[in-house]
Order: structure tokens, then sequence, then C-alpha cells
């Protein structure tokens, strides 16, 4: 050990660990933060399904509601923030798309909220929501056709089949529609996130960039785009027709991410039901 070094130990399996002088204690060794996050998985997913799954389009249809009302250069602000909740409810989908994917592998709630969206992972995105069968789809995700729901889950009453059933045919309606808007969404997504999150500014004009000069109905936002060593700006026009449209994706979205996490918590529920009857005919 070097003079830098100080030891803390790990609360969950008592094992010594080292850290250096300018960081924090660790809580737990890493096997154990697996650990932890897994055995919590199930509680995140259904806590997330309750609230932050739908945080994207409230704020997005509470803006559009109040955009009617306001004057112009509030309009303009609302119109952009719509376009953000837009932005961000695709990188929540991408993300949870695939931390269900590969559940089993690493802890969802890891894979999850460590999920880094960029163009590529967002054009591999839409493209697979576009071209996959609805087979391949669900086959990917571990879930049952929703014709194959009763023989899959044998401990669901018949409603609960139908209720499955219903929210999993209108999720893959959802997630077709994702798929059918592609490139757009995913050039949308690259041009924010390459803005390093919150980075962004509000412009009313944009000609003083050596950029093309914006119309009085449209608003930029501009950010560095440190790669290229430019300004980069995305100009939206503040047409309530097109944000409606931009809002009703969103529900789409929102709608196929709740449908998501509903299948898979049926499935895990399932292989608990399982369990334990199993565990029950031992003893
Ligand atoms: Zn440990």
């Amino acid at each position: 050990m070097t003079d830098t070094s100080l030891e803390a130990t790990c609360r969950d399996c008592g094992q010594s660990l080292s850290f250096h002088l300018d960081e924090t204690a660790p809580a737990r060794c890493a096997e154990c933060f697996d650990g932890f996050m897994r055995a919590r998985d199930v509680a995140f997913l259904s806590s997330y399904a309750e609230l932050g799954v739908t945080s994207r389009r409230v704020i997005a249809e509470t803006s559009l509601r109040a955009l009617a009302l306001e004057s112009p250069p509030a309009r303009k602000v609302l119109a952009m923030h719509i376009m953000e909740q837009y932005v961000q409810v695709v990188g929540d989908l991408i993300g949870l798309y695939h931390a269900l994917r590969q559940r089993g592998g690493e802890p969802m709630m890891k894979a999850f909220l460590e999920f880094q969206v960029d163009r590529d992972s967002a054009l591999a995105f839409f493209r697979e929501m576009a071209s996959l069968s609805e087979q391949e789809l669900l086959d990917s995700l571990g879930l049952p056709m929703p014709d194959e729901i009763a023989r899959r889950c044998p401990s669901l009453s018949k409603s609960d089949v139908r209720d499955l059933r219903k929210a999993m045919v209108q999720m893959l309606g959802d997630l077709k529609r994702t798929g059918d808007m592609g490139e757009g969404a995913a050039l949308a997504l690259a041009q924010a996130t390459g803005e390093g999150r919150g980075g962004a500014a509000l412009v009313k004009q944009s000609d003083w960039l050596d950029s093309v000069g914006l119309r009085p109905d449209q608003v930029a936002s501009i950010a560095i785009d440190q790669k290229r060593r430019t300004i980069s700006v995305s100009a939206i026009s503040v047409d309530e027709k097109r944000l409606q449209g931009v809002v009703s994706v969103i529900g789409a979205m929102t709608n196929a991410a709740s449908g998501l996490i509903y299948a898979v918590l049926t499935m895990y529920q399932e292989e608990e039901r399982r369990g334990r009857a199993r565990g029950s005919r031992r003893a």
C-alpha cells in the first residue's frame, strides 16, 4: 500500500477495500453493489413505472397547454422545451429497452441509469423497431406473443391475461410507430447529446453565427460541437399543430415504456410464483 491509499470495509461482505486519499470511501465492493442493485431491480422498475416513466409526457403536455396562452417569446421557450422532452423520452426508451433486454446480465437499474445514448445506439434502436417482426422483438426481450400469455403465465387470472394482452398489443403498435420516426429522432438526439446535457442556450437569431437566419416564428438552441470546432444550431418553428404531433409521439413512447415494464414485471411475478409453488411442493 502506498502513502496515498486508505482502507474501507464493504458494508455487505466485510471485505477490505482500498481507495485513494482524493477519493470518497466506497460503501461496498463492486460485486456486493451489483447484488444490492439486482435485489432491487423489480422494485425499481415498478416504482419508475408508477411515476418517472411519464415525467417527459407530463412536462410536454403542460408546456403545450401553456403555449396556447403565452406571448411569442415565451411560446418559443416552451416549444423548445417540448423538443427537449422529446429527445429525453427517446433516450429513456432506448435505455430501458437495452436494460430489459440484457436482464440476467447486469443489474437492470445499472444498465438503465448508466446507459449513454448516442447517434449510433439511437439509429440501431430505430432500425430494430422498424425491421424486427413482433415475434423477434418479443423473443429478444424474453416476452411471450400476446396470444401466448395464458400458456406462458398459467398463474394469471383470465382478466389479468386480458389486461396484459391489451397492453402488449398497444405496446407493439407504439414501438412500431417509434420505429417509423427513425432517422429524424436519432439526429435530434445526436445533436442534443453532443451538447453535453444542459450546455445548450436558446437564441432568438442565428445569423450572427455565420449561420442561416431564423424566421420570426423560429427559435434555435445553440451548443458547442467540440469535435468539429463549430457551433451547432438546432432550429424549430413554433407551430402548434406540429408540436401537438411531437407531444403525441412522446405519449406513444411513454406508453411503449409502460407496456414494456408491465410485461417484464408480470414475467418476474410469474417466475416468483412458480418458484414458490415448487418450494411448497418440496416442503
Ligand atoms: Zn462486498
